[in-house]
């Protein structure tokens, strides 16, 4: 089955012609989100992005099994398996049980993920509903020789597995200097190597999530579960896996010496990470506290925002960028953003007024054509949007009567909205009775300006008081002038 489909494989850094094991079968796992806490704008960037994926898989006639993980146990703050359970200390803080945290944060991220009109996955497993399946994988791991237990505690053995695999094949390190950056193991570390990272982890008597093992109580390390849960629902080997850039160097790359010290086989095929989402050019994290959580965006309720954004129009911000790109947001971007999506909407619903002609002035054709070569070549989606916007321009072309189109062409362009639009980039119409007062206050504003430049200020001021009877508070700055509903 070739669909003409080529990515970009992380592992062998180029674009590959895709050619899944089993095709038109494909399996694809994706890190999910940490749940102690509310997903972000960049963890849902990420999200959205494998979506976007999925969708077009789907489109090309791929059968997908799309496993996306819930991590609700297992994660230590550091990345070197030290410090407090990130669950306990905010089950601690939030005064709640670990597990009503993590049904809290799993319902608020479903949601969130709803809201931006995204797929739900085809499975959906929990770390805390796999635990046998990861002790089983590390008593394998233990018994071919890669791991070593310690005081209740189980080390994946990195130079042991170093000695036979490639440890850094996913991002091209050079192990020396990994070596040189991780600190030295203190008298008292019961770890062999300084890269050794914990596969089982001992229960301290305040631990509050705890599982009996052969080595006593305890909880997982926070990397095995994706192996132990991606080989359980996709096999040992399986086409693509995915996350944030930021998982390759350390969650990704232990993955796959696990998966390899347990199997001896590289579990994917593929694999594809997706680019930051930065704020001011610095990566948007839940750590830095620059990471605004999409219900601040929608409402505008943050520092950083201007005014509120919908889930569409933060959506087709992301869109406008390619998934490997950074993203950097900004007021400006996403007031672009909202007036391209307004124009692509406007033209949609224009697009069924439209009366075909014999003749046509234009041929869809070819926008199709560019819009497929465009998804094919590594999901591109920027390029597509603009051919959606040749679209935009043809259709009100031909509705301002300026142009013609055939019933033919017509029937092309509307399919090529229905799967570009909204099959493939998941996009939907909003409450146009929004978009509507999106239009008209424009207008005002603009008949508030030329009244201000006449210095004609009764008038300026009777729409202004005007407006805030209506709830429509007008906010003036250097860059123009914004609104916001009371
Ligand atoms: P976490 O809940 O922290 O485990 O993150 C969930 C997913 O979001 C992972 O795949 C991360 O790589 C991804 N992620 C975290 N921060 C960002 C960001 N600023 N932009 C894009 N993706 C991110
Ligand atoms: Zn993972």
């Amino acid at each position: 089955m070739d669909t003409g489909l080529q990515l970009y494989n992380t592992l062998t850094r180029k674009k590959e012609i895709f050619e899944p094991l089993n095709a038109p079968h494909v399996g694809m796992y994706v890190c999910g989100p940490t749940v102690y806490s509310d997903v972000h704008l960049g963890n849902c960037r990420t999200f959205i992005s494998f979506d976007l994926i999925f969708r077009y898989l789907t489109y090309s006639g791929y059968k997908v099994r799309y496993v996306r993980n819930i991590t609700d146990a297992g994660h230590l703050e550091g990345d070197r398996d030290e410090g407090d359970d990130k669950f306990a200390k905010r089950a601690k803080l939030e005064q709640l049980e670990p597990m009503e945290i993590v049904q809290k944060y799993t319902l608020g991220f479903h949601d969130v993920l709803r809201m931006f009109n995204t797929l739900p996955p085809s499975i959906e497993p929990t770390a805390t509903g796999h635990i046998i399946e990861q002790i089983e994988m590390i008593k394998e791991i233990i018994s071919n020789g890669y791991a070593y237990e310690a005081n209740g505690t189980v080390y994946f053995d990195v130079e042991k597995y170093s000695k036979e695999y490639n440890y850094t094949i996913l991002t091209n390190r050079n192990m020396e200097d990994m070596l040189a950056n991780t600190r030295e193991l203190g008298g008292q570390d019961e770890k062999r190597g300084r890269l050794d990272f914990a596969l089982w982890i001992k229960a301290k008597p305040e631990t509050l999530m705890r599982w009996a093992s052969p080595w006593g109580e305890g909880f997982p390390g926070w990397h095995i579960e994706c192996s132990a849960m991606s080989a359980k629902y996709l096999g040992e080997e399986f086409d693509i896996h995915g996350g944030g850039m930021d998982l390759a160097a350390t969650h990704h790359t232990n993955e796959i010496a696990q998966s390899e010290a347990c199997s001896h086989k590289q579990p994917a095929k593929y694999w594809m990470h997706t680019n930051m989402l930065t704020v001011n050019g610095t990566r948007m994290s839940k750590s830095l506290g620059n990471g605004f959580l999409p219900e601040e965006l929608f409402k505008g309720e943050h520092v950083l925002l201007e005014k509120g954004f919908s889930p569409m129009t933060v959506k087709f911000f992301m869109l406008q960028a390619h998934y490997r790109s950074t993203l950097d947001f900004s007021n400006e971007a996403l007031d672009a953003s909202e007036k391209g999506f307004k124009r692509l909407m406007n033209a949609i619903s224009l697009m069924d007024k439209l009366s075909p002609s014999e003749s046509s002035d234009f041929e869809i054709g070819p926008i199709i054509d560019n819009c497929l070569k465009a998804m094919n070549d590594d999901f591109n989606s920027p390029v597509v949007i603009a051919e959606l916007f040749e679209a935009v321009r043809i259709i009100n072309t031909v509705y301002d009567g300026k142009g013609t189109i055939s019933a033919a062409e017509l029937d092309k362009l509307k399919k090529l909205m229905k799967d570009f639009v909204f099959d493939i980039f998941g996009l939907k119409a909003e409450d146009t009775s929004n978009l509507e007062l999106n239009s008209v206050l424009d207008m005002v504003i603009e008949l508030r300006k030329t009244a201000k430049e006449n210095k004609d200020y009764a008038t300026s001021d009777k729409i202004r008081l005007g407006l805030q009877s209506m709830g429509i508070q007008l906010k003036d700055s250097k860059e123009g002038t914004t609104w916001n509903k009371a």
